[in-house]
């Protein structure tokens, strides 16, 4: 197409004029830029005659955070694009469709999803999604299963996963959460008063170690083609639907890594709604109401991906060994609370928050807050070696609000 430049609106109305799946020719389209600015641009282009919509998503080659800027690879673009094909592929109508990919410019022009609410939004205004469940767990089952060793031609999933490297992001990962942290760093960003927090988490040598064993597995686990960013922030919601975005952090790593980040999210909105559900009686619903959906979460996928192992399993051995099945998913568990345990108290103390916490307006109301979600995500990561079954995951949570 042309030299790589951050796209105007009206290049941006250029490219998707093109596109005549969705706009009749000669249709007279506007654009907004609605993204954060911290990573892409995201353009909105809407037609007014026919209200059709198209996102176009662009990556800028630098990342800016708290002020300073750092290089980061345009190639995300490309395995954001990628990674949302193969997983309309495995999980269809759970993700955006993808209309264009252009690899000169970093852009993916993509299905418009503004009929559907960012999930962290829709559960700070207390909504209720019942599909949600039913629906990540098997965005999470079918990728997860069909990408792994279990589920796919073993020597394509080796040449699939080269094509998902991804290190420029997988080292944000490997710091943002797995070291800064634990230690004094400049990329840490926490309220002075929860101090005596920040210095139990550098200075618990057992916690150290559970953090450096999650650290590993991420480093080297290459089990399944991960969404790697599965945020709630990533998630778009209406009672009827779900559809996953943003998957630019896409890589071969352990499958509990994408399950916790649902998981962990889903507590850190339980933790906040001392702030806003509007009494004790609504936020005690709401609380029960999103932890049901966590247990509905893994009990999903769990009985989702031992179908899947019991159908269509390519690996004899996997296939005629029940034990070995039992014995992946008990460790699947065990990932999956440890890595939501690190995410948690990576969005209390290290450098990216989450406005289920930040906008509490409340100061002492929002410290509160983030000390149960500490309380939970430490909690979580000392355990995950010893959990046997998810309702552990709902005791700590239920004792820490
Ligand atoms: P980033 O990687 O910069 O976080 P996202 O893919 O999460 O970018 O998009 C940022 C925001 O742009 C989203 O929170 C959402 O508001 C909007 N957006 C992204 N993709 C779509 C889409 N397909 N439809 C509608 N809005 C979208
Ligand atoms: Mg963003
Ligand atoms: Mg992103
Ligand atoms: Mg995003």
């Amino acid at each position: 197409m042309s030299a790589y430049h951050p796209l105007t609106e009206q290049e941006a109305i250029d490219i998707a004029s093109q596109i005549e799946e969705v706009f009749p020719r000669g249709a007279r389209l506007s654009s907004r830029e609605i993204g954060d600015g911290n990573l892409n641009l995201v353009f909105h282009i809407t037609d007014g005659d026919s209200g059709r919509g198209l996102i176009l998503k662009q990556a800028l080659p630098y990342a800016k955070v708290v002020g300073e800027s750092w290089p980061l690879t345009l190639d995300r673009a490309r395995i954001e694009s990628e990674a949302l094909v193969i997983q309309q592929r495995l999980a269809p109508g759970l993700v955006p469709k993808v209309y264009r990919y252009d690899a000169e410019l970093a852009l993916t022009v993509m299905e418009d999803l503004s009929d559907h609410v960012i999930m962290r939004r829709g559960l700070m205004e207390l909504g209720r999604y019942p599909r949600f469940a039913n629906d990540i767990s098997t965005f999470l089952a079918n990728t997860l299963f069909y990408t792994s060793d279990l589920g796919m031609n073993q020597q394509q999933k080796k040449i699939q996963a080269g094509r998902f490297i991804n290190p420029e992001l997988c080292k944000i990962t490997e710091d943002l959460i797995f070291d800064d942290p634990y230690t004094v760093s400049a990329n840490n960003n926490y309220d002075e008063a929860i101090e005596d927090e920040a210095e139990a988490l550098r200075t618990d040598s057992g916690l150290h170690l559970e953090v450096a064993l999650l650290r590993e597995k991420f480093l080297t686990q290459g089990q399944a083609l991960l969404h790697g960013d599965l945020h709630t922030g990533s998630i778009f919601v209406t009672p009827e639907s779900t559809k996953v975005i943003d998957p630019e952090f896409a890589y071969y790593g352990p499958m509990g890594y994408d399950i916790g980040a649902v998981i962990a999210n889903l507590l850190l909105n339980a933790a906040g709604q001392s702030y806003w559900s509007k009494d004790q009686a609504a936020r005690a619903d709401y609380r029960a109401y999103l932890l049901e959906t966590a247990q509905d979460v893994w009990t999903g996928f769990e009985t989702k991906f031992r179908a899947l192992w019991n159908e269509a399993c390519v690996d004899r051995l996997a296939k005629t060994t029940a034990a070995y099945q039992d014995d992946y998913m008990r460790r699947l568990l065990q990932d999956t609370i440890g890595y939501a345990g690190a995410k948690m108290v990576r969005r209390i103390v290290g450098l990216a928050h989450v406005a289920d916490i930040d906008k509490i307006g409340d100061a002492a109301v929002r410290e509160a807050a983030q000390r149960a979600s500490l309380r939970i995500g430490t909690a979580l990561i000392k355990n995950n070696r010893r959990v046997a079954s998810f309702g552990e995951v709902l005791n700590i949570a239920a004792t820490a609000f």
